[in-house]
């Protein structure tokens, strides 16, 4: 073994695929030691139920292009990024013991199965005798600084957000280290060979020509943001057929960039142009929805499986194969939410509003248990986040922290007309509607024939009818749901 000021220090990375403002890789550069970065593909640990379930398609091909992003910037200061498969714990260990490592750093993921995995290894570390140490650094709030008197996290936002708030700024953002002295040589698989992006078929064009993941990217995404559609983000966020929110959701995920710089460059900005002050007030309440939905998960780690409010358990929801894949493939006759499954199936996200209205379609006018939703989103989604998809599928469908009250059943008619009144995003994502006029576009189903043949359109061949009649399905919602309340009674 190498004598202690010259043993290097390990930094365990996972979703915190960055360089900036990350305390631990931070402090392994501070000791002055070697540092070996490793991340560790745990598909066992991972698995291991109640909590935690395999990242979704959508998201292993995310996590490969971030991976071979931080490889690149390692690689510009020196270092290089070891990729192994397996348990966490016990390749950490190995690799201590192969490399004669002094510690290991690492950051929280307030998630339960990221802090199982982190215990067990910190228990593995210390049997060796090898010293490990974990940093804040994925939210803007530790959830036990954020709870009410007896103890319990907060399950409404806007005292929540108050809340966290009064706690003041969250610390300033890390630089990333100049310079690192890497230890090569080190046995490293080949991204490749964990098969994470698909190739027969290679379904993620869409995702390529969508997305560039990574720290440089995100970073970029921030500051094109607060220099360009933050004014006006107060009016347009809710607009799908304009680009006007930050398309940080991804990046955030992976932990290419982290809250506490989205926050101070935002503030930054605020300050530098106080008339952007409600935009930017507004853009930091949604990242304080993220922060919510992580506080909710550090507390019910069950989330995605249970309804937090337990009512519903009982709730009389229909299974429906047929219409859950015509939602799934973009085919309900409801041009908003087939548009938006589209724009999901082909780019990895949806707008905000949309994701409300395709999610209300599914459990109002199909009934069909949020869950299977919110399974479909895990697995296509690259923003898929284990907090805020099921607490946000839990707050459309009424069973959650917060939630909009399950009788409030979306129109998709009118959201479109509100949201999207030229039918632009439309347009975009369902070619077959696009020379229908905007008075027609949201409800193809009341042209005329002739006006249905100029658009070139034959309703039932090459679009679908509504697979659903929207008061029917409404009036069906709200029986399902008086039934629900008048067992609770
Ligand atoms: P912006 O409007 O620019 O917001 C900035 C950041 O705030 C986002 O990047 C995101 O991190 C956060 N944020 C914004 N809205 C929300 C919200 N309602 N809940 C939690 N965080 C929010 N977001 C995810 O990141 N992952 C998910 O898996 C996810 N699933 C969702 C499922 C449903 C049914 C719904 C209704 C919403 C879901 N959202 C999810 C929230 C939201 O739709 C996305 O965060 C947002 O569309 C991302 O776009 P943006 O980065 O341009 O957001």
């Amino acid at each position: 073994m190498p004598p202690t000021s010259a043993r290097p220090c390990i930094v365990w990375f996972r979703d915190d695929l960055r360089l900036s403002d990350h305390p631990a890789l931070h402090e392994a550069a501070r000791t002055g030691a070697p540092v070996i970065c490793l991340y560790v593909l745990d598909e066992e640990s991972a698995a291991l139920p109640p909590n935690a379930r395999p990242l979704g398609r959508a998201a292993r091909w995310w996590l490969a292009q971030s991976l071979r992003a931080l490889q690149a910037s390692l690689h510009t200061i020196g270092a290089s990024l070891v990729l192994r498969k397996g348990s966490a714990a016990k390749i950490i260990a190995e690799l201590a013991r192969e490399t004669g490592a002094a510690a290991v750093f690492w950051n929280d993921i307030v998630q339960a199965p990221y802090q199982a995995v982190a215990d067990q290894a910190a228990q593995a570390l210390e049997q060796i005798g090898v010293a490990s140490q974990d940093f804040p650094g994925d939210l803007l709030a530790s959830p036990t600084n954020v709870r009410t008197k007896d103890n319990r996290g907060l399950r409404v936002f806007t005292p929540f957000w108050r809340r966290v708030q009064s706690l003041g700024d969250p610390p300033r953002p890390l630089p990333a280290p100049r310079k690192l002295s890497g230890i090569p040589g080190l046995a490293s698989d080949a991204l490749e060979s964990w098969q994470l992006e698909p190739s027969h078929p290679d379904w993620a064009s869409g995702l390529r020509q969508s997305w560039t993941p990574g720290e440089a990217s995100a970073q970029a995404r921030l500051k094109t943001f607060l220099e360009g559609a933050v004014a006006g983000y107060l009016g347009d966020r809710d607009r799908p057929d304009r680009d006007s929110t930050s398309k940080l959701s991804p990046h955030l995920r992976f932990g290419e960039i982290s809250p506490r710089q989205v926050w101070h460059a935002a503030r930054f900005a605020a300050a530098a142009r106080p008339r952007l002050a409600a935009d930017i007030e507004k853009f930091l309440s949604e990242l304080g929805w993220r922060e919510f939905c992580r506080h909710l998960l550090f507390d019910m780690p069950d989330l995605a499986a249970r309804n937090l409010q337990p009512s519903f358990d009982a709730f009389p929801w229909k299974h429906d194969n047929k219409a859950l894949r015509a939602w799934q493939r973009g085919r309900t006759g409801y041009p908003i939410v087939d548009a938006g499954m589209r724009e999901l199936w082909h780019s990895g996200v949806m707008h905000n509003r949309v994701r409300m209205v395709v999610a209300s379609f599914l459990v109002k006018h199909l009934l069909i248990d949020w869950r299977y939703g919110e399974a479909w989103f895990w697995d296509t989604l690259v923003d898929a986040d284990a907090g805020s998809n099921p607490a946000n599928w839990q707050w459309v469908a009424g069973c959650g922290a917060d939630a909009a009250p399950y009788f409030r059943v979306f129109n998709p008619i009118l959201q479109s007309e509100k949201f999207d009144p030229d039918g632009v995003y439309i347009r975009r994502w369902v070619p077959e509607l696009a020379r229908l006029p905007a008075k027609l576009i949201h409800q193809p189903w009341t042209a005329t024939p002739l006006e249905l043949s100029v658009a070139g359109l034959e309703l039932g061949r090459t679009y679908p009818h509504p697979i659903v009649d929207h008061k029917a399905g409404r009036e069906r919602a709200l029986a399902a749901y008086a039934k629900l309340r008048h067992a609770k009674l």
